[in-house]
């Protein structure tokens, strides 16, 4: 048994917790937990806990088979917001097969397994989010239109009796008494959205602190009495929820962004890798903007860029909002801080996927040399579209069912996915454009109905 192991087993005597809750993340980025008592963690940590992989969304048609839930000690926490009675813990699972190999059907080891590999090329990985959401005045009614956001408020707001604020502040609380640090914290731009900024770390401790964010987050607002959501455009006349994630590649404890000789202070590993995510963008996309509504969000025409602020076009440039890839100002004193700030993905995305693919895209880049093209201007959003094409600037795909079809053609996507994920998903989002296909919308009802 290694340390971390006996540290956790000593922690369950010493605060006398009751029950622990193993948790694994589905393909789709849905957190799903089993809870164990603490006489089975030593076998659960030794071989995992067995379970049917069949009844599990994304698992079923990737692995026909039994699975195995095996938790990772050193993601132990205990869960602040079930209180003492009785005390409560949680560890992220890695999923296995009954041999012992890992399972094609885990998210976790898709970015674990291209974390080695650009850890083979002396690279690690870090990241960090700015994860958007609203704040609802109730839960969702089936049927029924969105609920009302619980202020009217807009961008870094402060208004007294402020619901948001308090709940920022509570919610901050859960996260760092879970470990979590965040950076940043404010109202966004429409009303009821929030916006909340972690820490930079390696990009697999990020990606479970989304999914434990995105928990804390449902948690906080059901005690308060609202209802947060991640979906990235519930109201179809205000922005919708990104993640804008920050990147950067450090070899040992050096910056490999860094260069003070460039303009941008960026190095040739940057550049290539910025070129890489270009190149892979659009295949991509899928994974980083699942869902029908994500394209919602992500449109092109200018008042997405004026009010908006979401990216539509392949293009990157600093400081430039309407880019894919926008290099946030440099700050001369902190050349560590040197990162890229990649802009599609939303809230609802699954992180270990997200940054799998898009490690991998600049992992390309930097292996084959890709050239990076010059900066866009401010205003790809005003540009038409001979005249983004002159400057050789793609649009990011339209609707899941684009994202789909340049999915599908990349092989890049499958080598990263592995080919049975990376059929299963492609299998599951067909499915979801084909039922979204049949549905009569209210925007056709309105626009049709009285004219036709
Ligand atoms: N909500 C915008 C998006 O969807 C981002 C707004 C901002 O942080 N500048 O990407
Ligand atoms: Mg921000
Ligand atoms: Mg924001
Ligand atoms: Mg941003």
């Amino acid at each position: 048994m290694d340390k971390q192991q006996e540290f956790v087993l000593r922690t369950l005597e010493e605060r006398d917790i009751r029950f622990i809750r193993l948790w694994f993340t589905d393909v789709l980025g849905v957190l799903k937990s089993v809870e164990i008592a603490p006489a089975e963690l030593e076998g659960a940590l030794a071989e995992g806990i067995g379970f049917d992989g069949s009844s599990i969304e994304g698992f079923a048609r990737v692995h026909e088979a039994d699975m195995l839930v095996k938790p990772d000690p050193s993601t132990f926490q205990v869960l602040p917001w079930r209180g003492d009675s009785p005390v409560t813990a949680r560890m992220f699972c890695d999923l296995v097969m009954p041999g012992g190999a890992p399972s094609p059907a885990d998210s976790r080891w898709v970015l674990r397994r291209t974390l080695a590999t650009a850890a083979e090329a002396g690279f690690t990985f870090y990241t960090h989010p700015e994860i958007e959401f609203f704040l609802l005045r109730q839960p969702p009614q089936r049927g029924a239109p969105v609920p009302p956001p619980v202020d009217d408020s807009g961008y870094f707001d402060l208004t007294p009796n402020d619901i948001s604020h308090d709940f920022r502040q509570q919610a901050i609380g859960v996260l760092e008494r879970l470990g979590i640090s965040v950076e940043f914290s404010h109202h966004e731009v429409a009303p009821g959205q929030q916006e909340i900024d972690l820490r930079y770390a390696d990009a697999l401790t990020i990606a479970d602190n989304i999914m434990t964010f995105r928990q804390v987050v449902k948690e906080v607002a059901l005690r308060q009495g609202v209802y947060a959501t991640f979906m990235p455009k519930p109201y179809s006349d205000q922005a919708g929820s990104g993640m804008h994630t920050h990147l950067s590649l450090f070899e040992g404890d050096r910056n490999a962004f860094y260069d003070p000789t460039d303009p941008y202070h960026l190095s040739k590993v940057a550049q290539a890798f910025i070129a890489g995510l270009l190149v892979h963008a659009a295949e991509i996309t899928a994974v980083t903007n699942q869902w029908v509504n994500s394209y919602k969000r992500i449109v092109g025409d200018q008042r997405a860029g004026e009010v908006l602020e979401a990216p539509a076009y392949v293009c990157w440039g600093h400081n430039n909002r309407s880019a894919l890839v926008r290099i946030p100002l440099h700050k001369p004193n902190k050349p560590n801080a040197t990162r890229i700030e990649f802009r599609s993905p939303d809230s609802a995305c699954n992180p270990y996927l997200a940054f799998a693919l898009i490690l991998a895209a600049g992992l390309r880049g930097i292996q084959e040399g890709y050239e990076l093209p010059p900066p866009a201007a401010d205003d790809v959003w005003t540009l038409t579209e001979p005249q983004r094409n002159e400057r050789g600037i793609r649009a990011l795909p339209g609707t899941l069912e684009e994202a789909i079809a340049t999915m599908e053609r990349s092989e890049m996507v499958r080598d990263t996915l592995g080919a049975d994920l990376f059929e299963f998903f492609l299998r599951n989002k067909r499915a979801e454009w084909a039922e979204y296909r049949r549905q009569v919308t209210p925007f056709e009802i309105d626009r049709y109905l009285p004219i036709l």
